[in-house]
């Protein structure tokens, strides 16, 4: 298992190991309406060279994690607290100039939709050269072979010609395509990539995802991958962490939190992805209600107004009490042990087929 949340603040032995480490972090924004915690309390560990997938809907904080990862945040409207550490180095409180050497060198990430990142001024090619030149000091020659040379390692054919094309001329799986190549071309330790197929159909999407195994076997990034569809990380995550209201609720090896998951969410997610293999014409089962506002979030369990398992638990724990995330594999819910496995098996399991 390559991410182990522990206590909050808690370092251990293991953590001088840790390629990242994230540890109790709150980020909260200052907005006109009062103070959105949009991260409450995260920790975890990601080895290098793994992968850790991030689930969650919009509003449950994956984003904003990555992002202030990154120091992408505005310092001026944003709060953070807690610890970011990438080789042990503290990033919280890093100087932008420093953030801003990691960023596109140590550190790189993939957006959603390529329109957004790549500029429709200057040639793909520029655009994978500059940070080349930038962060690894090569010449202008150089950083262009350089350029083609991941765009042919991305898979964009006749990769010399196509350097010198805008990112209007491409389709969108090749701006997708290209975008990777830009990430990649300074060969980062860590790629974060937020919804990186989301607008992308679904052959296209599968081409990607592969892409993107096979650059981590070479390159030997570790990398975060945000996404709201657990689905899409089944075949490309070692681990996944499941994040609800702006903090973990679940987290596991890929196999235990797709085969055994043990949350009242997760369940919900699983049960509302569509199957190959299942009646096409049955209806989804989303799971009801909205994520709550982050400016006023509920009491206890933050998932409680929308769980239908909390007559389980007994008394009013789960509208008064926050369940806590355990270390190793865990979920946050009052439910035991046994009543998670039982109420999977028995109730959940025959509906996922
Ligand atoms: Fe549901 Fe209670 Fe578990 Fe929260 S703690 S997920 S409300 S059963």
């Amino acid at each position: 298992m390559t991410t182990v949340t522990k206590e909050a603040g808690a370092p251990s032995p293991a953590d001088a190991g840790a390629f990242l480490s994230v540890r109790d972090l709150h980020v909260s924004f200052k907005t006109e309406d009062g103070i959105v915690r949009a991260v409450d309390g995260l920790s975890f560990d990601l080895e290098r060279g793994k992968t850790l997938g991030i689930v969650g809907e919009s509003g449950s904080g994956k984003s904003v994690t990555n992002l202030t990862i990154l120091g992408l945040h505005s310092p001026k409207f944003t709060t953070v607290e807690g610890e970011i550490l990438l080789e042990g180095k503290e990033l919280t409180t890093a100087r932008e100039s420093e953030l801003e050497k990691l960023r596109g060198n140590k550190v790189a990430m993939i957006f959603q939709d390529p329109l957004t990142a790549l500029s429709p001024y200057y040639t793909v090619g520029r655009q994978i050269a500059e940070p080349f030149m930038k962060h690894m000091g090569a010449s202008k020659k150089a950083a262009w072979e350089r350029a083609v040379e991941m765009l042919g390692k991305v898979g964009i054919p006749n990769p010399k010609e196509r350097a010198k094309d805008y990112p209007h001329q491409f389709s969108g799986g090749m701006r997708q395509r290209a975008m990777i190549a830009m990430a990649l071309v300074c060969d980062p330790d860590l790629l974060i990539a937020d919804e990186p197929t989301t607008a992308l159909d679904v052959t296209v999407q599968a081409q990607i995802l592969d892409l993107l195994n096979d650059l981590q076997q070479e390159f030997g990034s570790a990398i975060i991958f945000i996404t709201h569809d657990l689905g899409v990380i089944a075949d490309m995550a070692d681990d996944i962490m499941v994040m609800y209201a702006g903090g973990a609720i679940e987290r596991g090896t890929t196999n235990q939190v797709l085969r055994s998951p043990q949350h009242p969410y997760t369940w919900g997610l699983l049960n509302s992805m569509p199957r190959l293999d299942s009646d096409l014409s049955a209806a989804l089962a989303p799971i009801p209600g909205a994520p709550p506002s982050l400016l006023t979030p509920p009491s206890g369990c933050r998932f409680h107004p929308r769980c239908t398992f909390q007559d389980r638990v007994g008394g009013n724990r789960c509208v008064t009490e926050r369940p806590p995330l355990a270390p190793d594999r865990a979920s946050a819910c009052h439910l035991t042990a046994e009543q998670k496995r039982t109420i999977f098996v028995e109730e959940i399991k025959p509906r996922l087929g």
